[in-house]
């Protein structure tokens, strides 16, 4: 029997999360943000299933553009990092990317390229977005030099260039710093018509003035709600189930430890479910004692350290456990942010974390 162990991908959940963000923005246009193999879920499957909806995908950097492009997805792929290197430059009308240009560096490399590039192609359309810093402080143009830079580079600042920004804590409504970077933003912008871009997920559902021009939507496709507390509760439907079965069971006595360290002692008679997937699967290492998982319906409880390629769950009184028995990690019954909760993260990193070792099966219609 081969181990089972698979992440699902729900990939009319995706469809559904896709429609219901774009339905609260339905002025805006949406970038489908795939980076990191699409959060875990597989970038190029996510952009096969929504490539007749979307008009835009982004990806950190330019080595994630290639696989979408030998799996035939022709939408502009905006490049959140902009170019690392120079030479990247020259691949922007091969590979049909839009550079979110985010330091002076990068406006002389676009510029000097367009200056060498015969391409009329490239000199009609626009190749890139600018992105200024407003408070995030890590990536940006500073606002205060948005005149000086719009004189040095006036072919880089052409009226129909997104100006962008992201904000640093849209997933905490409420906080000071959301309205100060709006303020920042609207003050630099002043009566330039530029079409804009601020929102990410989290912003898209409750920050209305950060609904412009184009949204950036990631982590809510997945069906994973960006707020950490649940006074926002947006509607989506979770993508990706965590699946593995039970591969052994025992019964031990009280007073034995159970795992590597021996950090778990049984208080009483207890049934152990050892469960096919570790840390080497990007189960989180560092879960504690306590992590739940659904075994058979049950909420079952993590006893012992993670292992490379285990778990041990406490399924005392659990009668129907048995050997195959499901393990659901996260997903449907499970949300992903309860077990990121308990993790001490979030549900970003446990989706993205999933390894190239646990297939995933894509479920659709
Ligand atoms: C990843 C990313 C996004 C998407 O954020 P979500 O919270 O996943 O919606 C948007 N903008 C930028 C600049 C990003 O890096």
């Amino acid at each position: 029997m081969p181990r089972n162990t698979h992440a699902i991908i729900d990939l009319d959940a995706l469809a559904y999360n896709f429609k219901a963000m774009s339905a609260l923005a339905p002025t805006s246009k949406q970038v489908i943000v795939i980076k990191a193999n699409a959060y875990g879920n597989g970038a190029v499957a996510v952009a096969l299933a929504l490539q007749h909806k979307a008009q835009m995908f982004a990806v950190a950097f330019l080595d994630e553009v290639y696989e979408l492009r030998d799996a035939g997805i022709t939408q502009p792929i905006l490049v959140l990092q902009g170019p690392h290197q120079e030479q990247e430059c020259e691949q922007t009308d091969l590979l049909n990317v839009v550079w979110m240009l985010s330091a002076q560096h990068q406006l002389n490399w676009l510029q000097s390229w367009l200056h060498r590039s015969f391409s009329q192609e490239s000199k009609k359309r626009t190749r890139h977005w600018l992105k200024f810093d407003t408070g995030m402080h890590r990536l940006g143009l500073m606002p205060e030099d948005y005149s000086l830079l719009k004189q040095q580079h006036p072919e880089l600042f052409s009226h129909d260039v997104v100006i962008a920004t992201h904000l640093s804590a849209a997933d905490e409504p409420g906080k000071n710093s959301i309205e100060v970077q709006l303020k920042r933003f609207e003050a630099m912008i002043g009566k330039d018509q530029n079409p804009l871009s601020i929102a990410n997920s989290a912003a898209n559902i409750h920050l209305l003035p950060a609904r412009q021009s184009w949204n950036r939507m990631g982590i809510s496709l997945f069906g994973s709600s960006p707020f950490e507390n649940d006074s926002v509760k947006p509607d989506l439907k979770p993508v990706m189930q965590l699946m593995s079965t039970v591969i052994a069971l025992r019964v031990i006595a009280k007073g034995e430890s159970v795992g590597y360290g021996d950090t778990w002692v049984a208080e009483k008679e207890t049934v152990l479910a050892t469960v096919g997937i570790g840390y080497g699967d990007g189960y989180p290492r560092h879960a504690p004692i306590g992590t739940p998982a659904i075994i058979e319906q049950h909420t079952a409880h993590l006893v012992g350290r993670v292992s490379m390629d285990m778990l041990i769950f406490d399924v005392t009184g659990f009668k129907d456990v048995k050997i195959g028995s499901k393990v659901e990690l996260w997903g449907c019954n499970l949300p992903i942010n309860t077990v990121a909760k308990h993790v001490g993260t979030i549900g970003y990193e446990l989706m993205t974390r999933v390894s190239q070792r646990v297939p995933r099966v894509y479920l659709r219609g």
